[in-house]
C-alpha cells in the first residue's frame, strides 16, 4: 500500500476543460512504473500566484499552464527557456530546487515529432496560422536551424508580428504573405504546416485553403489538429504523395518532454499515442 505520492505535476487552467493530457500522462506513469498523478486544476486568473505557490509548497515537480495563464505565469517564475523567452509563453513549469523554470514544449513536442521523419536544419517551412500553437512552432523550427519560414495568415497584423519575430530573434529569415484565395505552395517548401484551427472537429470537413496541386511528394506535411487525427488537409497531401505527421504526435511529444523535465525518466510515447487514440479516434 502507497503511504504517499512522490510526483505530482498537473495543468492550471480556467475554465479547467475536458483535459486529453491528463489520460496520456497517467497512462505513461502506468507504462513506466511512475509513482505520480497529473491533476487538472481550475485556477482562476486572480488565484494564478497562489496557485503556482501552492505547487511549490506541496512539493510538485512542475505544471502545464492552459489559458488564460501561459502569458500572466511568466513574472511569477524565476528562468525562462530560450523559447519560451521568445515565443513569450510558458506553457510548462519545472520546479527545481525550488525554482520556478518557465518552459514552452509545444513547439518542442512538434519538432519532436518531426525529427522522427526529418531534421529541420536548413529545411525551408511554410506554417499556415499565426496564433499560439503557430508561433511556438515557427520558433522552435527557427531555433532547430530551419532556413526559412513563411508565415500565411489570415489576419494581416497577426501574421506580420510572427514573421518579424522569427526574423528578429532567430537565425532564419521569414517573410509573412496574407491569406487571400488558395494558396499555392512554393515549389522550394520542403515542410508543410496546418497550425490554424481549421478541421477541428466538430469542423472536420471544413478545408485549409491550398492549392491541392501545389503539394509535392518531396514536402513533410503536418496538422496539430488532435481530433480527429486524420484530417482532409493531411489527407489530400498524403494523395499527392506527401509524407505526414498528425497532431497527436505533437501532443503525444509535448508530454514526452515535459514528462522528461519533470521527473528526469522517458515517457512511454506508444503508450501515450495508444490512449489518444482511444480517445480521438476519428478519421475526417
Ligand atoms: P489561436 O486562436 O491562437 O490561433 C488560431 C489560428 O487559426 C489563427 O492564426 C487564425 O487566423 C487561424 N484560423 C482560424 N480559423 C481559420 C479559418 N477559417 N481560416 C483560416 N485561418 C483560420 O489558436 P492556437 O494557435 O492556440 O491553436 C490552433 C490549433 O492548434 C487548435 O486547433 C489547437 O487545438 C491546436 N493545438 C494543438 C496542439 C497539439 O499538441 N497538437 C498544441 C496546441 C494547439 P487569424 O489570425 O486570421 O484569425
Amino acid at each position: 500500500m502507497r503511504s504517499f505520492l512522490s510526483t505530482l505535476v498537473g495543468s492550471f487552467a480556467h475554465p479547467a476543460a475536458e483535459n486529453p493530457t491528463v489520460a496520456i500522462v497517467q497512462a505513461s506513469f502506468e507504462a513506466t512504473g511512475v509513482d505520480a498523478r497529473y491533476i487538472n486544476c481550475d485556477v482562476l486568473p486572480d488565484a494564478l500566484g497562489d496557485a503556482v505557490r501552492g505547487a511549490v509548497a506541496q512539493g510538485w515537480r512542475g505544471f502545464n499552464c492552459s489559458l488564460p495563464h501561459k502569458v500572466a505565469v511568466v513574472p511569477l517564475l524565476d528562468e525562462l527557456a530560450e523559447s519560451a523567452q521568445i515565443i513569450g509563453a510558458v506553457n510548462c513549469v519545472v520546479i527545481r530546487d525550488g525554482r520556478l523554470i518557465g518552459e514552452n514544449t509545444d513547439g518542442r513536442g512538434f519538432v519532436e515529432a518531426m525529427r522522427e521523419l526529418r531534421d529541420p536544419a536548413g529545411q525551408e517551412v511554410v506554417i499556415f496560422g499565426a496564433g499560439g500553437a503557430a508561433r511556438a512552432i515557427a520558433v522552435e523550427l527557427a531555433l532547430g536551424g530551419a532556413s526559412r519560414i513563411t508565415i500565411v495568415n489570415r489576419d494581416k497584423a497577426r501574421g506580420e508580428a510572427l514573421a518579424g519575430l522569427v526574423a528578429d530573434s532567430t537565425d532564419a529569415s521569414s517573410t509573412f504573405v496574407e491569406w487571400v484565395g488558395d494558396f499555392a505552395l512554393p515549389a522550394s517548401a520542403d515542410i508543410v504546416v496546418n497550425a490554424t484551427s481549421v478541421g477541428l472537429y466538430p469542423d472536420v470537413h471544413a478545408r485549409v485553403a491550398v492549392e491541392q496541386s501545389t503539394f509535392l511528394p518531396r514536402m513533410l506535411v503536418a496538422d496539430v489538429i488532435t481530433n480527429p487525427p486524420r484530417t482532409r488537409f493531411l489527407g489530400e497531401a498524403e494523395a499527392s504523395g506527401c509524407a505526414t505527421i498528425d497532431g497527436q504526435g505533437m501532443l503525444a511529444n509535448q508530454a514526452a518532454v515535459a514528462l522528461q523535465l519533470w521527473t528526469g525518466i522517458d515517457a512511454d510515447k506508444d503508450a501515450m499515442r495508444r490512449e489518444l487514440r482511444s480517445l480521438f479516434p476519428g478519421e475526417n
